[in-house]
């Protein structure tokens, strides 16, 4: 827990969010700003900056983001039509709140390769 960490602030109840999902691990939910009509967070309750800072002892929790997206877009309808993960890590590939978080973003057609 950090306590200049907005997600952080989010998974105790101490910051407004719209939550989709939670259990002991992982809490989901809608992102601020969204970019595609299905565009949710999926964050680990463990603070952890980026990608680089997980290691061998996160293996479990970076599998349930990920298992959690593919729950969450079945449950949005866009499991077929297809939808999109994504992790930023560094402010060079676009992360700006430093907390691990797994996006998820479907309904309408995603272009390939993102800006
Ligand atoms: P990043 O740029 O770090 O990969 O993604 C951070 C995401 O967090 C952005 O898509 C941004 O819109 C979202 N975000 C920033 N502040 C808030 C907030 O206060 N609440 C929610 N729900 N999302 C936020």
């Amino acid at each position: 827990m950090s306590t200049d960490c907005l997600f952080c602030r989010i998974i105790d109840g101490d910051a407004p969010a719209e939550k989709v999902y939670e259990d002991d691990d992982v809490i989901a939910f809608r992102d601020i700003f969204p970019a595609a009509p299905t565009h949710c967070l999926i964050i680990p309750r463990k603070h952890i900056n980026t990608l680089n800072d997980a290691d061998e002892s996160d293996t479990q929790v970076l599998g349930k983001l990920m298992l959690t997206a593919s729950r969450l877009a079945k449950e949005a309808g866009i499991g077929e039509s297809g939808y999109r993960v994504a992790m930023n890590c560094n402010r060079g590939a676009g992360q700006s709140v430093f907390h691990i978080h797994l996006h998820l973003l479907g309904g309408r057609q995603m272009k390939w390769p993102p800006g």
